[in-house]
């Protein structure tokens, strides 16, 4: 179950946080590190900050973009010290390792880690189900990228050894994330022909929309009868 849970590190800059983020993976008993597109990688300090996980880091994914890391995720959550512009549906660390050790049962999951400087952009956060937010100081929330992939590795660590975590049966099985990204993308398309979105003012409808799709977390059958409706339509308007 632990060896369906991926930890996503985007863009990272300084290649020692890529080292030390292997070491809190090991020591949580997680193996599953994907590297989108590091700065420095293989680097001789990520090497050493890695320590005795040296295995994890040269079993790490290399990917150019977020939608490989995640194309085959069902669950996906993307952390971040500060809250955004559009609320998301929010998750606190313990809550997120519960939440992804029971899922794991099923599936792939990926939380998701942002840049140093930049944390992670809004197109990435949107393409999550749930935002983590480490409870923190709020005169300094901001934690070295590598201690909060500790954190959240620990609260799934915790989370698995109760592992008395029971499979909701109503629930799922959920759609892998690049399911959800060709969805929006024939939703879109449908909007665009019968005038519901305007190529003048796009506004931030397909945002809302997608975070309205995020929240309800469509099941396999659910998506593909959506994806009928909007054939449908398109049908009807040609
Ligand atoms: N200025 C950036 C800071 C990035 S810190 C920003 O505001 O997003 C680098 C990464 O560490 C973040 O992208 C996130 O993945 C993680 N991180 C740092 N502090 C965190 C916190 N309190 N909760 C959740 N993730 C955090």
């Amino acid at each position: 179950m632990l060896a369906n849970i991926r930890i996503v590190l985007t863009n990272t800059f300084h290649p020692g946080n890529i080292g030390a983020a292997a070491r809190a993976l090991k020591t949580m008993g997680l193996s599953q590190l994907y590297l989108v597109a590091p700065r420095c990688y293989p680097d001789p300090e990520a090497t050493a900050r890695a320590a005795g996980a040296t295995d994890i880091l040269e079993q790490a994914r290399v990917v150019n973009t977020l939608e490989e890391a995640i194309a085959d995720c069902p669950l996906v959550i993307g952390t971040s010290a500060r809250s955004r512009s559009l609320p998301w549906p929010m998750l606190d660390a313990r809550s997120c390792g519960e939440k992804v050790v029971r899922e794991a049962a099923q599936g792939p999951v990926a939380v998701v880690f942002g840049r140093e400087r930049m944390g992670l952009h809004n197109d990435e956060l949107r393409q999550c189900h749930f935002h983590l937010a480490i409870p923190a100081d709020p005169a300094y929330p901001v934690l070295n990228v590598s201690a909060a992939v500790q954190i959240v590795c620990y609260e799934i660590w915790q989370a698995a050894q109760g592992a008395n975590v029971p499979t909701p049966e109503n629930e799922g099985p959920f759609p892998p994330q690049a399911e959800m990204a060709h969805f929006y993308q024939h939703l879109e398309q449908t909007l665009r022909e019968i005038d519901f979105l305007v190529p003048q003012h796009p506004g931030n409808t397909l945002t809302k929309l997608q975070r309205l799709f995020n929240r309800a977390r469509p099941e396999v059958n659910e998506l593909k009868m959506l994806r009928g409706i909007l054939s449908a339509v398109q049908r009807s308007r040609r």
